[in-house]
Order: structure tokens, then C-alpha cells, then sequence
């Protein structure tokens, strides 16, 4: 593999198949190839007397397969347009696998020119979201891309290692369901023999019921479908979740410690196990490393909406510095007044999450933190209520650099309760079509609790990306279906 190309190999011979990135000509006799494969590249020399050898070797198409036999040798100077700078292969032969078509819907090259050129040279050939999306086979080959999908593998396995080792289960959940009503979002409809099913908004209720049938501790990695017709930076309308679900003895807390350090698992492994890819990444999109401690920063709702109302107002002030757009600044007046006088129990909208995320980064200097006791009037029917005050719940999410990536809570796990609390919900929650999830708090229920998290968004959060798209293979959105 081109990653293995290291100078203490010199004098070798090696066959390495790879792609042709770019081909430049010197001459009669001499010609280089830069060879890549996945996020690395090394340089191949082709040199011969023979000089339709030399021009065939310059003539074959970018992103073309290519066998290669050469002897690795150290050239004079590294070479620092190839991530094996310190080692070269003097062709010795040179075999076409697969011919690209000449002409390529982008450029690699475009496709994976840092952020900081970009920014300095307005002139530069930029490819934007659709043109990369709509060609994602190409652009999926950038090695920053590479580095991308090699974190969200490292992601799921991290996740997985570390609940493994907790003593979790990993289920599969059906992701076709009777019902569209398991609270919250909405619901795809696909037809089923004459009737209807919807595509499973969420594992929730059937997590739960594994707990209820003795699994104990159980996770889940899979694909979540939510019919939101609306366009953001974080929102897909297929997603990856990775769930957990777990019951506990003495209190909830102890579900938030399981997630707080399966988070801290995950984190610690990228960093340690991941590094090149994320110097890869870094490479193209410049972030920095993720501030977390284990345990995390803790705060609860009622907390997180005084610092908000304390430090806030003084940010958003300084956002208005240098705004002259007459409604701009409008806009940003009301919203000082309203982050001044945000209320305890009010929910917190998209942009004062991120605006408490800075707060968060410049007081506590950390990037990750958990906001427990939420509302009980903004949690589904099946969320705990405080025992305390009935005005809060047992619920939490959790956030990264400001935005949600988990949200958990304790569920209730007495039948009648259940019941009661779908009822009092406004407007109220219709249950028969979902009893058999409440009878199976009938038999003898465990209290218990878990969390949903978004593997796509913890992937771009982590990396302080700014679109989900980037962190989904082939993403889903409501003007995206292919490919
Ligand atoms: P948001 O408030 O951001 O819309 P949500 O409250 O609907 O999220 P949950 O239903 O609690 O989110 O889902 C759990 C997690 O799944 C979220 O914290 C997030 O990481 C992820 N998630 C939710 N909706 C989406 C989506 N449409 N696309 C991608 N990830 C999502």
C-alpha cells in the first residue's frame, strides 16, 4: 500500500496498484506520476530511452487504475506535493487496470484545495455542495473524504468496544413500523400489502422493550428516517443513529455517566488511533482539537438559561459590531432583549443553543457538555418527570461545540403513568396504536433510561464541519434521493 512507501525501503522492489492523480511530462525520456490511493501519495518516475513508453505513461487519463513495479529509492529532495515525500518508484513496469473516461465531471484537485488557499485566492476553481454530491463517487475520493469516513468507521466501532465492554447488547431493531406516532417528528409512509407502514422515526420504543424483555443494557447502530421537510446545515431525512438504552439501580445519573464516557471512549480512540486522518482533514479544513474532560461539564436547563441570560446579551452586542444592514440589526436587537430575558422553562432555539455553546467555550474553555433536567412541557409523553418538580424532567441532551448531538432521558416504566402522561400532554397522545409498548411495562418493569445519538453530526462536530452532507456517505435530504 502507498502508505508503506518509507524511506527504509530503499533498494526494494514493489508492485503497488493505485490511481494515476496527476501526470507531467519532462521531456523525451522522463515522466512523473503522482500515484494516490485512499488519503496517501507517492511519486512514480517513469524514465525511458523508449519515448512513446514515456508518452503513453503521460498520456493516461487522471484517476486511471494503474499496476505498478518499481524500485523505491530516496530522491535528492522530498517530495512535498506527495505524502510519501521522503521515497519515489523508478518505474520499472507499468500496467493500465482501468482507463478513466479523459474528461471528469471535477477536479480532484479542486475538489481538495484547502480552505486557506481558497480564502487567499478568490480565483481558484471552487466546487460547491451539489456538484460534489451529484458526482460523490469522484468526490469521495479526496483524502480528506477518505480521512472522513474512515473517523465515522472509527466512530461505530469505538462505540460499539466500549458498550461491549460495559456489559451492552447490540440489537437490530425493525425499521418498518405500524405506527407514525412515537412522539416528535414525523413519519414516512411507504405502502405495505394493501395497508400502511412508516420507516422507523426512531429505535425508542423498541429499545425500551428489550429492556423490558431482560436484555438489560442494549445499543443499537442504525439507519433513522425522519420526514422533516426542511433544509439545514445539520438535518437529514435519513440519518445513522446510535442508540443506547440501559436500566440503572440507584438513579438516572447513572445512564448520563455510561454516556458521558462511552462520548470520552470515543473521543480518546479518534485522537489516539485516528491521527492520520484527522492531520488529513485538518489539511483541507483547519479545526481545532475537541476541548472534553471525563466526566464532562454538567449543567442543568435552568443553569445553562442563566448563563445564557448572563453572558449573552454582551455577545450578541458584539455581533452587531460593524452590521450597518438596517433589519440585521433590527433583527439582532431583539434578539439581545431576548436572550436577556430567556426564561428557565423556555425552549431554547437552534441559534441560542450555539450562542450558549460559545458562552460555554469562553467561560469554561470546553467544547463538550451535557444540559440535564429539561422542561417536561418541550420531552415526549414517555419522559420521567423531576420527582421534585413535576415543571422539569429526568432529560438531557448533550452537545458538541454548541450544537445537539444526543438526546436521552429516564422513561417512565409504570403502565398507568404512562397513560396519564400521554393524556396530559397538549394536545394529548393517542396510545392504542402503540399499547403493546406499554403493555410491556405490565409484567414487571425495570426503571431505565438511554439516549439517541447522530452519528453524522458527532463526525462533523468533532472535525467543526459545517455541513452534515460532508459526514454522510450518500446523504438524504428532502431535495436528495440520489445518488
Ligand atoms: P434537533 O433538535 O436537532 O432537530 P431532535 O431533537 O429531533 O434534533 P432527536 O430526535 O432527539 O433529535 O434525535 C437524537 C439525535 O439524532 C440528535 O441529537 C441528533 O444528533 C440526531 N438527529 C436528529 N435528527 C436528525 C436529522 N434530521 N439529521 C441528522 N441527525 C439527526
Amino acid at each position: 500500500a502507498v502508505d508503506e512507501l518509507l524511506p527504509s525501503l530503499a533498494g526494494k522492489e514493489v508492485w503497488v496498484r493505485a490511481r494515476v492523480a496527476t501526470s507531467r511530462k519532462q521531456g523525451k525520456m522522463l515522466c512523473f506520476l503522482q500515484l494516490r490511493q485512499s488519503m496517501h501519495t507517492a511519486q512514480a518516475v517513469v524514465f525511458s530511452k523508449e519515448s512513446d513508453i514515456v508518452a503513453w505513461a503521460a498520456a493516461l487519463p487522471r484517476e486511471s487504475v494503474v499496476d505498478v513495479l518499481g524500485e523505491l529509492s530516496v530522491p535528492k529532495e522530498p517530495i512535498a506535493s506527495c505524502s510519501q515525500s521522503g521515497i519515489e518508484l523508478q518505474v520499472r513496469k507499468l500496467f493500465c487496470v482501468s482507463r478513466s473516461m479523459p474528461e471528469l465531471p471535477l477536479q480532484l484537485e479542486d475538489a481538495a484545495r484547502p480552505d486557506a488557499e481558497l480564502e487567499a485566492n478568490p480565483d481558484l476553481p471552487r466546487v460547491n455542495q451539489d456538484v460534489r454530491l451529484n458526482h460523490r463517487v469522484i468526490d469521495l475520493r479526496t483524502p480528506c473524504n477518505q480521512a472522513i469516513f474512515r473517523l465515522q468507521s472509527g466512530v461505530c466501532q469505538l462505540f460499539r468496544g466500549f458498550l461491549r465492554s460495559q456489559g451492552f447488547t447490540e440489537i437490530h431493531t425493525p425499521k418498518l413500523v405500524g405506527t407514525a406516532s412515537e412522539g416528535g417528528a414525523d413519519g414516512f409512509r411507504v405502502e405495505y400489502f394493501g395497508g400502511n407502514a412508516y420507516m422507523a422515526q426512531s429505535p425508542q420504543l423498541y429499545k425500551q422493550m428489550a429492556l423490558m424483555a431482560d436484555l438489560e443494557r442494549v445499543f443499537e447502530v442504525g439507519p433513522v428516517f425522519r420526514a422533516e421537510n426542511s433544509l439545514t446545515h445539520r438535518h437529514m431525512t435519513e440519518f445513522t443513529g446510535l442508540d443506547l438504552e440501559m436500566t440503572f439501580k440507584e438513579h438516572y445519573s447513572e445512564v448520563l455517566d455510561i454516556l458521558d464516557r462511552t462520548f470520552n471512549a470515543v473521543f480518546d480512540g479518534l485522537n489516539q488511533q485516528f491521527k492520520t486522518e484527522l492531520d488529513t482533514v485538518r489539511e483541507q479544513h483547519p479545526f481545532e482539537d475537541l476541548r472534553y474532560t471525563c466526566p464532562c461539564l454538567r449543567f442543568t436547563y435552568p443553569e445553562a438559561m442563566a448563563l445564557l441570560r448572563k453572558e449573552g446579551p454582551a455577545l450578541v452586542r458584539k455581533m452587531m459590531e460593524g452590521v450597518t444592514d438596517a433589519t440585521e440589526l433590527a433583527r439582532l436587537k431583539e434578539r439581545e432583549a431576548s436572550v436577556a430575558s430567556h426564561g428557565d422553562l423556555v425552549d431554547i432555539g437552534t441559534e441560542d443553543e450555539k450562542l450558549l455553546g460559545e458562552i460555554v467555550a469562553r467561560t469554561h474553555k470546553q467544547d463538550f457538555y451535557i444540559i440535564d433536567k429539561f422542561p417536561a412541557d418541550v420531552r415526549p409523553f414517555y419522559t420521567m418527570p423531576d420527582p421534585i418538580d413535576p415543571t422539569l424532567s429526568n432529560s438531557y441532551d448533550i452537545f458538541i461545540r454548541g450544537e445537539e448531538v444526543t438526546s436521552g432521558a429516564q422513561r417512565i416504566h409504570d403502565p398507568q403513568m404512562l397513560l396519564d402522561q400521554a393524556a396530559a400532554k397538549d394536545p394529548p397522545v393517542d396510545l392504542s396504536p402503540i399499547m403493546a409498548y406499554v403493555d410491556s411495562f405490565k409484567y414487571g418493569a425495570f426503571p431505565h433510561g438511554g439516549g439517541g445519538i447522530g452519528l453524522e453530526r458527532v463526525v462533523m462536530l468533532f472535525c467543526g464541519l459545517p455541513n452534515i452532507r460532508k459526514t454522510s456517505l450518500f446523504p438524504r435530504d428532502p431535495k436528495r434521493l440520489s445518488p
